[in-house]
């Protein structure tokens, strides 16, 4: 039989069925409308999520913009405020440039173009990267790579992946602390590990950090200038490259993400 379901294009034949099919189909259908209800109720949340998280930037700047503006706004208080006006436009615009990455990955439409990339000197680039904001923390870093250790990466989205969990390492550590990136292989993979001894991520959170906009302890990262998407942009790209990324963490120990290719 042949069903039209909508006005014009949509068609489907359907082949004759028995009781017990129609049964099956039945239940096929109940399942299918729970699984729309799921991703609609999904997108809802994320649409709140990027709506809220665009605004309190915005909210910040609108109003000491206002304030900055004033007559009688002293010089002092007006450079302090142009100063978090500035901070919050950084933070924006970094928002908006990973919610930008974060659409493309949905709809497939960026490329991964891998090389086999020598390991040693790519950490080493990273790691020169990131020295000064370590050093601002008075922090440490120590990398346990051997010379002749390849992978087939791609260098420019991979330096991301690294950069992030460097920079959550950072976030989330006190001064005097170290970072350890070990990269070495095991049964024919290569593991790349980021080491911190910082504040941890407490048990039940483990589970929802590689979330969109999830973050452990909202007004702190926010201060931090988390975005809450690090860690999912981290995992969308390592699985593009058909690795795993595990996490171990104990609260006040330290975290350790383990990166295998
Ligand atoms: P954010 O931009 O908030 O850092 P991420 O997606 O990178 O977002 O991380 C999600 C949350 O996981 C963070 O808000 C933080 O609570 C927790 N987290 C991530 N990395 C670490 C870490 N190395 N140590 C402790 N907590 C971490």
């Amino acid at each position: 039989a042949t069903k039209r379901i909508s006005k014009g294009e949509l068609s489907v034949s359907l082949p004759k069925l028995g009781k017990d099919e129609i049964g099956d189909l039945g239940e096929a259908i109940k399942v299918l409308a729970n699984d729309l209800e799921i991703l609609k109720n999904e997108r809802n949340e994320f649409l709140a999520s990027i709506s809220h998280e665009l605004r309190t930037p915005l909210t910040y700047i609108k109003g000491y913009a206002d304030i900055a503006r004033r007559e009688d706004t002293i010089k002092e208080d007006k450079d302090k405020y142009l100063e978090i006006i500035h901070e919050e436009s950084v933070k924006l615009s970094k928002l908006i440039k990973e919610l930008f990455n974060l659409a493309k990955m949905d709809e497939n439409s960026f490329s991964i173009e891998k090389e086999n990339v020598h390991l040693l000197p790519f950490f080493q680039a990273i790691i020169e990267k990131v020295a000064p904001a370590l050093k601002e923390n008075e922090m440490s870093l120590v990398l346990e790579c051997a010379e002749n250790l390849y992978a087939p990466i791609d260098p420019v989205r991979f330096e991301q992946v690294i950069i992030n969990l460097l920079e959550n390492a950072r976030k989330y550590s006190e001064p005097n602390t170290n970072i350890t990136v070990s990269v070495f292989e095991s049964e024919g993979k290569i593991h790349m590990k980021v080491q911190d001894e910082g504040k941890g991520i407490p048990t039940e959170d483990l589970p929802r950090i590689f979330e969109r906009f999830y973050r452990v302890d909202k007004s702190r990262t926010r201060s931090l200038g988390g975005s809450g998407l690090g860690l999912s942009i981290v995992k969308q790209l390592v699985e593009a490259h058909g690795g795993t990324i595990e996490v171990i963490s104990s609260p006040n120990v330290g975290t350790i993400f383990d990166i295998i290719i």
